[in-house]
Order: C-alpha cells, then structure tokens, then sequence
C-alpha cells in the first residue's frame, strides 16, 4: 500500500503545467512512502519523448484515448480496478473537473476517501495529513487519515504546490500498456463554451490583472476592467482597492485575500506591500506598471513599465484595438 499514483494530463504530447506540479509533489510523497511512483495517462497523451523526461518510475498508458472518454468515466473505473493489485496506498491529480471525476470514480469504486481541492498533503507519524480548501477558498483545513486506514484519493490546487516543474530523472521508465477492463457507454461533450475571464476563480485564473490604489477611482476601475477584457485576464485588487468598495472582497490578492499562480500578473498602481507579494509570488511572469520607479512591486517584476497609468492604460487599450471608453 506504499505506492502512488499520479494522474498526468497531456497537451499536444506535453505534459501539463499542472500536472508536472502534481508529478513533483507526487514523487516526494512515494519516497517518503518508500513506494514506486506511478503515472498514468490516456493513450497517445503523452509522447515517449515527454515520458522519459518525467520522474515516474513506471508509467500505465490507459486502453483508452481522451476521445474515447471525455469525462474520464472509462479512466476512473479503470484505475479503480487497480489500486489493489498495484498496491496503491494514494492516488493524485490536479484539481480540475477530468481529475476529479477520475479519482472521485475509482474512489468509489475502490472504497477509498476521496479529498478535493487540497493545498498540500504530507506524512505525519505515517498518517496522510490533508490540507484542504473548503467553502469555496475561504476556509482551509486539516485533515488527517490515519495510517492505512483507506486509500487516499486526492486533487491538488496547483497553486498550493508550486510551479516549478520537477523532473529529476533517476531511473528510465517502465511502460506498461493496461488492458482494458471495463467499459460502457460514456457521455459525450457536444458543445464546449469558454468562461468569460471575469467568472474565473482568481486561484484558477491563467493571467490576473491587479487594480491598485493608484488608480483607485471609478475613471482607473474603468480602464483596468477594458484592458482585463481585452487580453482575457481575470480582474483582481488589492487590500485598499477591496476596502474601498471598487472590487468585492472575494477579488482580494494576497495574504488575506486569493493566493494567484498565473501564468502572467499585471499589477497596475499596486506598490507591492508584503501582504500583496505574499499572493502573487507562485506568478510565472510579473509585470508592474507604476509611476514610482521605486515602488517594491517593480523589484520584483519581470517587466517594470514606469509611468502614470491613466496615460499607459489607454495607450494598451487602443494597441490592443479597444475604443476609448473614458
Ligand atoms: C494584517 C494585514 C493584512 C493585509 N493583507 C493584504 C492583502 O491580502 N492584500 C493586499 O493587497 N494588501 C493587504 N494588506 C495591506 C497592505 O499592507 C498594503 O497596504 C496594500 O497592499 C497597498 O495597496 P496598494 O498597493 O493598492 O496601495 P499603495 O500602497 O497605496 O500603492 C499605490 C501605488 O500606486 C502607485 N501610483 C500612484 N498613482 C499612480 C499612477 N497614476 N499610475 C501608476 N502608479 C501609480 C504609487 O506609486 C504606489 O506604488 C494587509 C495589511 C495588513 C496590516
């Protein structure tokens, strides 16, 4: 019951951004277990190339494309099936819905205990301690499941994980094709709309733009909230922004408000305080745009642009062919 598996998700034969951090922080938990760590994924997901990058040491290429199971029915049973023979003591994936089906599945399949939504998992005196975002992302817990009492199913927030990719590879992978022991009908996606970057959890959001007290009055909320439209960013503020009622509360970047990992932050008028950088610093990319050359934010980023943003604003806002709304 040592062993871990980790589901990956595939882009065009790459691995994910997400799953890598779920591989990384998969594989410390199986050499704390002192177990094997096992990958798996659909059929033509990952390329061999990719696979021999990744620190797995056997990886199971499911029976079944992406295409054969779109809502991950076939993969979850399948992996149900499993966990005994493999000795699987816990099973993870990012969190998001194909993982979660997944594992919820060979959960219930398995008799296993499933946990969404979890910053962190560790090993405490042999028991798996669960850290988990609960209520929507306003309250955390800690759960703890004692030593092999069940299999422990689990997706993981990126965000709580880090994001940079681990692939120390020590040992080449062994692959094995797993023969396909379940099947049926499977629900079919007909039609898929994108979410509009405004309705996007800020944790889960790909690029977040942060209105500072800057530009802290109905003119700057104005022209931060076009140009968030405009490149597809999710609109986020800081305390004082928050405080002073231009953003609702759950639009709260930083030590009491939402911890981001985009893969591009844009803060406009925001100085970088501590409380702000404590929920930006998982960003791959920071830009700052701010008229003090000084301002702690611009430290930090990747990409300073130094000026008034009332003038930098609408200059991105026509680049980028919007018209002109104040
Ligand atoms: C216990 C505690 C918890 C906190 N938690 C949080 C938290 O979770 N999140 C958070 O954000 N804060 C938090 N704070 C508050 C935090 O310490 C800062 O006060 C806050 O982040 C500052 O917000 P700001 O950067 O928008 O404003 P300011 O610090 O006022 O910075 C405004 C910036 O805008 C620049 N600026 C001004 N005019 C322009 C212009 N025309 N164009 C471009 N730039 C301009 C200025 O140079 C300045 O750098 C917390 C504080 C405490 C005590």
């Amino acid at each position: 019951m040592n062993n871990v598996l980790v589901f990956i998700e595939g882009e065009e034969g790459k691995i994910t951004e997400d799953s890598k951090n779920i591989v990384k922080d998969s594989k410390k938990l199986a050499d704390l277990l002192g177990g094997s760590l096992i990958g798996a994924a659909y059929s033509e997901a990952i390329s061999q190339e990719e696979l021999t990058q990744a620190a797995i040491d056997v990886f199971w290429e499911l029976p079944f494309t992406l295409d054969d199971d779109p809502c991950g029915q076939l993969a979850g049973s399948e992996i149900g099936c499993l966990v005994g023979e493999a000795k699987l003591g816990l099973l993870l994936s990012a969190n998001n819905l194909l993982g979660e089906t997944i594992l919820a599945i060979a959960a219930a399949s398995s008799d296993g205990v499933f946990f969404h939504s979890c910053r962190q998992i560790s090993i405490d005196a042999g028991d798996f301690k669960i850290h988990q975002s609960t209520y929507n992302g306003k309250v955390d817990e800690v759960r703890i499941l004692p030593k092999h009492s069940n299999v422990a199913f689990a997706t993981i927030i990126p965000s709580g994980t880090g994001r940079n990719p681990y692939f120390e590879k020590k040992n080449p992978v062994t692959v094995q094709k797993v023969n396909p022991l379940v099947n049926g009908m499977v629900p079919k996606i007909m039609e898929t709309f994108k979410a509009k970057a405004e309705n996007i959890d800020l944790t889960e959001a790909e690029v977040v733009v942060a209105m500072g007290d800057g530009i802290a009055n109905e003119k700057g909320l104005k022209l931060v909230s076009q140009f968030a439209n405009l490149i597809g960013a999710t609109l986020g503020g800081s305390r004082i922004v928050v405080d002073n009622g231009f953003l609702p509360h759950n639009k709260l970047i930083g030590l009491t408000g939402n911890v981001v990992a985009p893969r591009l932050y844009i803060g406009v008028g925001v100085s970088g305080a501590p409380h702000h950088l404590i929920g930006i610093k998982e960003s791959d990319v920071i830009v700052g745009i701010n008229s003090d050359p000084n301002a702690p934010l611009l430290k930090v980023a990747d990409l300073a642009i130094i000026g008034d943003a009332f003038e930098i604003l609408p200059a991105l806002i026509e680049g980028l062919g919007g018209d002109q709304v104040v």
